[in-house]
């Protein structure tokens, strides 16, 4: 296929890094097959973007909302209309399986919709005061220029979500996506571009996190950076934020936990648990990795879980049948792989799978078979650690009560499922469990793109995303009275 050769946008323009550098992206699924080359960026293309940003916002915030509005419907009739390619852009880039890859530039789509349809409701409240004469209203007002910062696993989904609210709120935009999905980046924002954005109100750069993800969250324009991401770069980020007194949003990591119990649907609870393991190989925020079980019910889940991963075909992200890619990058691959060896050292047993794998036609790829493991101490790396590959660990417990325990025993709380008949269990689950998003007989993974999303503990900083809850990070509150000149 043709090599891509990807710029920044920046004030409504493409255009090089300021130092003509670049890297190459491959794909994962096979390492010679490289997909273009991308601008690595420095903090001068952050102070032109965000520059750019500044000098839009006076116009963009005076702009009425529904104007802003019918931008992000046109941008979704782009993406609707690109879907297909986009798709197989996102497969190739990041490894992500056609299928999946197609739902997601859908759901981007759906996601901008919703936003586009937030500047037809409300901004604002009316109170009654202790003035019967003023009129008192609360409205929100845009916060100025926002940095937003994704990470490559969601590469359409995660912009979509943070940056339409940014720009119907009537914010301005410095967006720096991974380096692992730059090119998806480039084809979104194309689509913004193309539905009409003035130019500075989303401005593009890319390259490095430690160089420009720094320059855009150190920049004193910068008002505000959503973040979504690993822990390690949230805090080293959220330290630079807070000391200048910006405002944060940090949606982080998960160790996500499907408690089956013993009066539970063991084929339903097998089929969801394991697709909310491998699917995107693992490499979901809210992907299954702990399955707590009662110990009635150990031996024959185990059995139906190790029968169904013998069934998952990994291969070609490409092909319709692969049911699992391969991993991101060779850093990921080495990771997983490491995380697993620690795991076993500590005494993990490895049921199933585990091992690397070529290629499809046998060439380089950065695959691995998923695995399960047995009888895992809650204690242990692979209990414990979010590993962001396609391995489960299981972990059998007395009863519901231990469960529920183990189930909140790790520092995460992102995602939740319990598999059960009982509606007691159910509620009670839902009601002491430690995460932000809870399923009953439902998949770990996954999110509608109309209801609050976020987690709690070290999952993020409290703040939620989607839905109507964006409009608490993008915005800011002030509050209004209006007295008659004089009252008679
Ligand atoms: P990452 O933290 O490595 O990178 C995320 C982004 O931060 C990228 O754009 C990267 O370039 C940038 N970055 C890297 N180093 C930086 C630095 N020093 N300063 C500023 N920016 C920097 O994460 P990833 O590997 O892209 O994504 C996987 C992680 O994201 C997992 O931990 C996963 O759980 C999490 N995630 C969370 C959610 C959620 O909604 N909670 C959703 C998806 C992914």
């Amino acid at each position: 296929m043709e090599q891509m050769r990807m710029q920044n946008f920046i004030g409504g323009e493409w255009q090089d890094a300021e130092s003509g550098a670049w890297y190459e992206r491959e794909n994962p699924a096979r390492t010679r097959d490289i997909i273009g080359r991308a601008p690595l960026s420095d903090a001068r293309d952050v102070d032109r973007a965000v520059a750019a940003a500044k000098a839009a916002y006076p116009a963009w915030r005076a702009m009425s909302a529904p104007a802003r509005g019918a931008i992000l419907h046109r941008a979704a009739d782009c993406l609707a209309a690109k879907g297909p390619d986009l798709a197989v852009l996102m497969a190739r880039e990041t490894g992500k399986p056609i299928v999946e890859a197609e739902a997601e530039a859908v759901r981007a789509a759906d996601i901008l919709r919703f936003f586009a349809a937030e500047a037809e409701r409300s901004f604002g409240e009316v109170y009654e005061g202790r003035d019967a004469q003023a009129l008192l209203y609360t409205r929100r007002t845009p916060l100025g220029v926002v940095g937003i910062i994704s990470p490559w696993n969601f590469p359409l989904a995660i912009p979509a979500w943070k940056i339409a609210p940014s720009l119907v709120f009537g914010n301005t935009v410095v967006f720096k996506p991974s380096r692992e999905a730059a090119h998806t980046a480039g084809a979104f924002v194309a689509c913004l571009a193309e539905a009409g954005l003035p130019p500075g109100v989303l401005n593009l750069v890319v390259g490095g996190g430690e160089t420009i993800g720094q320059a855009i969250a150190a920049h004193p324009d910068v008002v505000a950076v959503s973040f979504t991401g690993s822990n390690a770069v949230g805090s080293t980020l959220a330290q630079t934020l807070t000391a200048r007194g910006a405002k944060i949003q940090l949606e982080l990591g998960g160790k996500n936990p499907a408690v089956v119990l013993a009066d539970a649907d063991l084929d339903l609870a097998t089929e969801l648990i394991v697709l909310g393991a491998v699917q995107n190989a693992g490499q979901r925020c809210t992907a299954t990795s702990r399955v707590i079980v009662e110990r009635d019910v150990y031996e024959p889940l185990r059995e139906r879980l190790l029968e169904r991963f013998s069934e998952i075909t990994v291969g070609d992200p490409l092909d319709r049948g692969t049911l699992v890619g391969p991993l991101v990058s060779a850093q990921r691959l080495k990771a997983v792989l490491g995380m697993m060896a620690r795991g076993e050292a500590e005494g993990a047993k490895r049921l199933y799978g585990g091992e690397r794998l070529s290629g499809p036609g046998g060439e380089d790829g950065y695959f691995v078979r998923p695995a399960l493991f047995d009888a895992v101490s809650p204690e242990s790396v692979l209990a414990q650690e979010e590993i962001f590959g396609p391995v489960l660990s299981i972990i059998p417990v007395r009863d519901f009560e231990e469960g529920i325990a183990v189930a909140n025993g790790v520092r995460y709380g992102l995602s939740a499922a319990v598999f059960t008949n009982r509606l007691d269990r159910a509620l009670a689950f839902a009601e002491r469990i430690d995460a932000g998003v809870v399923r009953i007989n439902g998949q770990t993974a996954g999110v509608e793109p109309h209801v609050p999303f976020g987690g709690m503990k070290a999952s993020s900083s409290y703040s939620r995303e989607q839905g109507r809850a964006a409009i608490e990070f993008f915005t800011q509150t002030k509050t209004v009275t209006i007295r008659p000149p004089s009252v008679s």
